[in-house]
């Protein structure tokens, strides 16, 4: 098999939080890298002015983690029109030095895991486990996509062939990229866009979800100090209407967007209703993620896996598990064994290492998902988890529904809350198209000891991410593509292959020899 990341390159290193000793040095990291951060629009390298106000750490909704200073729309303009004129040079440097600059990166990043890590848990409300994947992934990306670049990006292609000319074919990038970012991941997701579209030849214009743009912030500064020239990386804090500012802009050459379907449409509709050249954008949303578990599955793993996939990272994953589907047969024992498992996990303050759940981004988060746990509490077939949390702060709960049928879930829910329906075997087709029906197409979880059913599974349903026996969140650069299709989003997928390509425009030169 090919190895994606290219000769003596391999993904980052975790650490192992069982072992005192590398948890207590980690610890002494993040505590000794506990300053605020601070944010501010940034263009060419200069910091701009804007609308101050805190930024608040979502486990209390109260306490200051940092400031931001937010775009105004001037500044968003100013940001492509220098994006444009850093533009030409950037894409002149060779492809090895763009990608030796996102190396350093990587290894920088590596080396300030601590400060990272702070700002993940202090601004996104991360824990530590949930942190630590993401700086990893975070590191992978910037090595993947170089690693990628030096290979897809370099010498041009010989083209043989009968026509007695010469021919090639070059990738180059298209111009100014914006990159929309979201706070689910605001460093990997962050940096996973910027670090690709720089790597095409792009100048980047990146904006970061309005609730983490601290972190952002800190990968920015850290960029430029690896060697990406301020002038090819611009930073646009604020929220959807600096987004909308910079979609809007006709010198916007590309835009990569991972959220909401809602918001990938209106970036669509927008840039269809531009004026000049046809501008691809590239979308990463959402899902209404069903795993399928057959009787044949083994309960103590399927309990395993359902509650990580459900339930790290506060449910917050767009590729987490919402709707388990169990065989009737098994399905008694099955929820109980998960609702044992679930139980399990403490719910509380992210830096306290043995909490597995920490809150979710803010309070307009957890309203919304108070109102769906009371409207579900009211109108589910039955209620086999209502787990418990800290009454202050924006915590949720672990919960288990349980559907009387699976369509009854018609809306990807962002939060810990699982629902669940029972199907008969000789149903299963139904259940497929059921799944098939959402329109949305990212995870999908096959809990399953019989081939056929497996194999029938994976061909019927067109979507991303396939896992089968094991959890369902946590693709691995280079080595597990990300992205879905239909509602989920366009494609090409995260730290896979052929993501670069969408960044680039191809040139074919034909010379006469
Ligand atoms: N790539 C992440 C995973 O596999 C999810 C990304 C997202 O939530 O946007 O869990």
């Amino acid at each position: 098999p090919r190895d994606l990341f290219g000769p003596g390159r391999r993904n980052s290193r975790g650490v192992e939080l069982g072992h005192r000793a590398s948890l207590e040095a980690l610890l002494a990291e993040i505590a000794g890298a506990g300053a605020p951060g601070s944010a501010a629009p940034l263009v060419d390298g200069r910091a701009l002015g804007g609308e101050r106000r805190p930024v608040l750490n979502p486990a209390d909704g109260r306490t200051p983690v940092g400031e931001v200073a937010e775009a105004s729309p001037e500044s968003a303009d100013a940001a492509i029109a220098a994006a444009r004129a850093g533009f030409p040079a950037w894409s002149a440097i060779p492809a090895d030095r763009r990608a030796a600059a996102l190396e350093r990166a990587g290894d920088l990043l590596e080396a300030r895991r601590g400060r990272f890590l702070h700002l993940l848990q202090a601004e996104a409300g991360k824990t530590l486990d949930d942190a630590l994947s993401e700086l990893r992934e975070a590191v992978d990306f910037c090595r993947y996509y170089a690693a990628q670049g030096r290979e897809l990006m370099g010498e041009p292609e010989t083209m043989p062939g009968p026509t007695g000319e010469a021919n090639r074919l070059a990738l180059r990038g298209r111009g100014v990229f914006v990159a929309i970012s979201p706070w689910n991941f605001p460093l990997a997701i962050f940096l996973g866009q910027v670090a690709a579209a720089l790597m095409a030849g792009n100048a980047v214009v990146a904006k970061p979800a309005e609730q983490t743009p601290l972190v952002a912030a800190e990968a920015v500064r850290l960029l430029h100090e690896a060697g990406v020239p301020a002038s090819a990386l611009h930073f646009v804090p604020g929220d959807g209407r600096v987004g909308a500012r910079l979609v809007e802009n006709p010198h916007a050459g590309g835009v990569v967007f991972t959220g909401s379907t809602e918001v990938a449409r209106l970036i669509n509709r927008t840039l269809a209703a531009k004026d000049g050249p046809i501008v691809p954008l590239i979308a990463e949303t959402g899902g209404i993620n069903a795993m399928i578990v057959d009787a044949t599955a083994l309960p103590e793993q399927v309990a395993d896996d359902v509650a990580t996939s459900a339930f790290r990272s506060a449910g917050q994953r767009c590729s987490a598990l919402r709707l388990l589907l169990v065989q009737e047969d098994v399905a008694d024992r099955m929820i109980e064994m998960i609702v044992g498992a679930a139980r399990e996990l403490k719910v509380g303050d992210p830096r306290d290492v043995s909490v597995a759940i920490g809150p979710v981004i803010d309070m307009e988060a957890k309203e919304r998902l108070d109102a769906h746990v009371a409207r579900m509490s009211r109108e589910a077939k039955r209620v086999h988890l209502a787990g418990e949390a800290p009454r202050s702060g924006t915590y949720v709960a672990p919960h288990v529904f349980e559907l009387d049928r699976p369509g009854a879930l018609d809306q990807e829910v962002f939060g810990p809350i699982l629902h669940v329906a029972r199907y008969r075997a000789a149903d299963l087709d139904r259940v497929l198209e059921g799944i098939e029906a959402t329109g949305y197409g990212l995870t999908l979880g096959v809990h399953s000891r019989i081939d056929a059913t497996i194999e029938r599974v994976v061909r019927r349903l067109s979507v991303g991410n396939v896992y089968v026996n094991r959890n369902m969140i946590g693709a691995v650069v280079g080595v597990q593509p990300f992205g879905g299709h239909g509602l989920s989003g366009t494609g090409p997928k995260a730290g896979g292959p052929h993501y670069l390509l969408r960044f680039s425009t191809e040139q074919t030169v034909t010379i006469n020899t």
